[in-house]
């Protein structure tokens, strides 16, 4: 007899489990499934950072230019690319190629500023009313450059968020040094983004985890989803390696997987994966006392429970999540640049994870175009964490038919 379930959630990642979440809290019964570990797919080592501040997609224009320059630099280049001529992969890359305009930008603001607004509410909510012990601080996401260019370019991107309520700070470099005494020499400013936070990832997602099933979910792992059974435009069972599911409501949020498990539903989902990689160590004599990002490099850093988090590198394409020694080695060299570090470095975890991908750089949120009873939550790229849940409540709320905190219309797949 194949399981029953009101609401049956693929993936276990910051999507899923926020999903899940809401769902309970808005009285539904839960079934959630992940082809492996819940909470310790792509989300758990990436670098905690809580950013409503980020609502410029990764599709704007000048990335092309940057990437192709970053390609004469290949050792320092924070932007790789697989070369493969994957009919999909090679469909995305000209989608993406497309869509690094003005007019993507100017589209794509209002959905991630409303969603990540709803999220930083949300995060500091269900921190607060669970009481979650997962290192969150308010205290922004502060930008450090080393270069006039990058720093006046940094301050235009200030003040353009600004328009748009973001609210930011600019620091001369004694004023920088000043806030964040582990900055080199060497750094001449600072961009700070004081509405951002950040916690311990992996942390989060255990105790959301354990609260999700604390609240009668039914959570299975290593139970990948391999087939459906549909008929008219719905889907009555959900097959995995651990037998059949059904539910009358079905929410697909399995990150940068997400496409292949579609596949079966006749959907094509244009989600490709960007690598990344994070480096974890123990604490130096000099801590840096916010979250950062090291401007021209394109790293960010993450000092949580006495512990030091790097993280960097998108390279697209690319499905293995074993992090490469070389590009490990290379963005400490590049921290190095900017922050006071100990001579040797007490390495504890080095960590590769998928950030799934769209071409316009919005995540994919709303009901699927084919199936009446699918719900698509997925192609959060570098903002899954983030945004997971503020995504979690939109999905409750479409799953309960009720009007969504806000229009997701930009946010379909149709618009592919
Ligand atoms: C280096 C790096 C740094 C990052 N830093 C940040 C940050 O600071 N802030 C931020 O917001 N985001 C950050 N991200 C991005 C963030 O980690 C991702 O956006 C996020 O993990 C996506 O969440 P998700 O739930 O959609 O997917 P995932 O986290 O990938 O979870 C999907 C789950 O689905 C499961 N699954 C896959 N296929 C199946 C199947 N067939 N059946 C059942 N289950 C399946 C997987 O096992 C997995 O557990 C970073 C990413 C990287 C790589």
């Amino acid at each position: 007899m194949p399981t029953k379930s009101d609401v049956l959630i693929i993936g276990g990642g910051p999507v899923g489990l926020s999903c899940a979440y809401y769902l309970l809290k808005s009285g539904r019964k839960v079934t959630l499934l992940d082809a492996k570990e819940i909470g310790k797919g792509s989300g758990s080592g990436n670098a905690g950072h809580i950013v409503p501040s980020h609502i410029i997609p990764l599709a704007a224009p000048g990335v092309m230019a940057s990437a192709l320059k970053w390609m004469l630099d290949p050792a320092h280049s924070p932007f790789g690319m697989k070369v493969s001529l994957d009919p999909n992969y090679l469909s995305w890359l000209l989608k993406f190629v497309l869509a690094c305009s003005g007019a993507n930008v100017q589209r794509s603001i209002n959905p991630l500023n409303d969603l990540g607004q709803l999220s930083a509410k949300n995060f500091a909510q269900i921190i607060a009313e669970e009481k979650f012990d997962c290192s969150y601080q308010e205290k922004g996401l502060l930008f450090l450059y080393k270069t006039e260019q990058a720093f006046r370019d940094g301050q235009h991107e200030g003040e353009f968020m600004q328009k748009h309520g973001i609210p930011v700070s600019v620091y001369d470099k004694a004023n920088v040094h000043e806030i964040e005494p582990a900055a080199l020499e060497g750094v001449i400013g600072g961009v700070h983004f004081t509405g951002d936070a950040h916690l311990n990832p992996a942390v989060f997602l255990k105790l959301l985890s354990g609260r999700v099933r604390a609240m009668g979910a039914e959570m299975l792992e290593n139970t990948p989803v391999t087939e459906f059974e549909t008929a008219n435009g719905k889907i009555f069972k959900v097959r995995t390696s651990g037998g059949d599911f059904e539910a009358e409501q079905v929410v697909l949020a399995a990150g940068a997987l997400t496409p292949s498990v579609a596949r079966d539903l006749k959907l094509n989902i244009p989600i490709q994966p960007a690598r990344g990689y994070s480096m974890t160590m123990s604490a130096t004599k000099t801590m840096p006392s916010h979250a950062l990002i090291l401007g021209e490099r394109k790293i960010a850093v993450s000092p949580v429970d006495g512990l030091l988090r790097f993280t960097g590198r998108l390279e697209v394409g690319n499905y293995s999540m074993i992090p490469n020694p070389v590009w490990i080695q290379r963005i400490e060299n590049s921290a190095r640049e900017y922050l006071h570090l100990d001579e040797k470095l007490d390495v504890k975890e080095t960590w590769a994870g998928l950030r799934p991908t769209t071409p316009d750089g919005v995540p994919i949120i709303g009901r699927s175009p084919k199936h009446s009873n699918l719900i698509l939550a997925t192609g959060h790229a570098m903002l899954g964490l983030s945004l997971g849940p503020g995504t979690g409540q939109v999905v409750a709320e479409l799953v309960n038919g009720r009007e969504p905190a806000f229009s997701l219309s930009l946010m379909r797949l149709e618009r592919f």
